[in-house]
């Protein structure tokens, strides 16, 4: 994490309002924003060497709105270089670690995110989910995390990964402080072109939203899961059921694809948002006799491995010859798969999956094997094909090697229908459903 100078300025700010008589709905409430979200006057690095001297001229308008609400930004979280991993490894400032157990990841791309919020450092937080980047490392370090309707929430500001799937989403501890703080950063901006008008306001609902709901299980997301997996996914199915709820079963068979579907869209999109990184106009630049020649020695040093991997499959995916084979066949399942799910909630109020198919690994598991790493979004990146909004909820924990590890399930509603989630999460907790603790050696309460 790397702090923000403006910090207590920031803090000085909302109390001269609050002494005013404002009121602000986050008056002095620390809080952490990813590293690829700009504020002014903070270093965002995206995790990356190539923005390792990079300051904010400006600030994100998701950022602005937590500071018109009267939050202090306290500092920037570490984040898998360019939001582009599922386990916070690939930061050129090293990796982010699980504090439930520290020879573990906390889940990417927004781990440093994920941990302000497990750990206890502050009590909300903001990452961007293209994939899974909010919703995975919420299941991994045991707390809440939402990916809005696509557009829920403004992306000016955020730096692009894939920008048809981008979303800023936030990490809590209950659904009342993610009911505050999606009331406070959804809405309209001019700036970006695809956000949304005001949305419904947000509120933590009870175990009375729950009767009558209609819960259905993606058949394609069981089965592969570890015991603990499927034990929580169980006893949170069981609550439902408890409370009213009516739980059914649901296949949408092009979930199969959404993996390759995803990676073939998101790494060309990346390909033509990361050609802005050349060293002529943004952060480092590495010195050579002539122009290309400079461009070149930039981004081959500016660039960690994962992302120059990313970088040169989704140039080859576009490329003239190969687009019809990988980058529209691509485009053609996203729509299955949309229509699918619109299918899908014909017959169901919300449909729920586990977050990630096993808690937490190791450290250095799978950085050497880039399609196991891809593989750990089986369960989230077909949310961001379809633009729909969904919620990790803490639902229980699996022991491994007698360390017990926090675990999710994921629930997803239809476009528009974030407020849903934010509902049955209070109602959830109202159950005695929803597992938050905190790690040993970090009190957060
Ligand atoms: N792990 C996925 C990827 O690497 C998702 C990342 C994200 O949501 N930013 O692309």
């Amino acid at each position: 994490m790397s702090l923000n100078p403006r910090a207590a300025e920031q803090a000085e700010a909302a109390q001269r309002r609050v002494q005013s008589g404002e009121a602000l709905p986050l008056a002095g409430v620390p809080v952490i924003v990813k590293d690829n979200i700009n504020v002014t006057g903070t270093a965002t690095t995206c995790g990356s060497r190539i923005l390792a001297n990079y300051v904010s001229p400006y600030t994100a308008t998701a950022a602005q709105r937590l500071l018109d609400a009267g939050a202090v930004i306290v500092g920037k979280a570490n984040m898998d270089e360019f939001a582009m991993g599922s386990s916070t490894e690939s930061s050129a400032s090293g990796p982010t670690l699980n504090p439930w157990d520290q020879g573990r990841v906390p889940g990417g791309s927004s781990g440093g995110s994920a941990v302000a919020v497990a750990a206890g450092l502050t009590p909300v937080s903001l990452g961007s989910d293209t994939g899974g980047s909010v919703r995975q490392p919420a299941a991994l370090t045991g707390v809440y995390g939402l990916k809005p309707t696509y557009g829920r929430v403004s992306r000016y500001g955020l730096v692009a990964y894939a920008s048809s799937l981008d979303q800023i989403g936030p990490f809590a501890r209950s659904a009342e402080d993610l009911a505050l703080l999606m009331n406070v950063v959804a809405g309209y901006d001019p700036r970006d072109a695809t956000s949304l008008e005001a949305p419904p306001a947000f509120r933590a609902g009870t175990p009375d939203d729950l009767r009558g709901l209609r819960v259905g299980v993606i058949r394609e997301s069981l089965g592969g899961n570890t015991p603990g997996v499927e034990a929580a996914l169980n006893a949170t199915l069981e609550a439902l059921r408890g409370a009213g709820a009516a739980v059914g079963e649901v296949s949408l068979p092009s979930l199969r694809h959404a993996i390759a579907a995803y990676y073939l869209i998101a790494m060309p999109e990346a390909s033509s948002n990361l050609a802005r990184f050349d060293g002529m106009v943004y952060g480092a630049r590495s010195a050579a006799p002539d122009l290309t020649g400079s461009m070149t020695l930039t981004r081959e040093q500016g660039f960690g491995r994962e992302v120059q991997r990313r970088i040169m499959i989704g140039t080859y995916a576009l490329s003239s010859g190969y687009y019809d084979a990988y980058y529209s066949k691509a485009m053609r399942v996203r729509r299955l798969i949309s229509d699918e799910f619109t299918a899908a909630f014909g017959g169901y109020d919300v449909l729920v999956t586990p977050t990630s198919p096993f808690p937490a690994f190791r450290r250095g598991e799978k950085t050497s094997d880039p399609l196991a790493m891809y593989a750990a979004d089986v369960d989230t990146v077909a949310v961001n094909l379809a633009g729909l909004p969904a919620l990790s909820v803490p639902a229980g924990f699996e022991t491994v090697d007698g360390v017990r590890l926090p675990v999710g399930v994921q629930f997803i509603a239809p476009a528009l229908h974030d407020e849903r989630l934010v509902a049955l999460a209070g109602g959830l907790e109202g159950l005695g459903a929803v597992t938050l603790d905190s790690p040993a050696g970090f009190g957060a309460d």
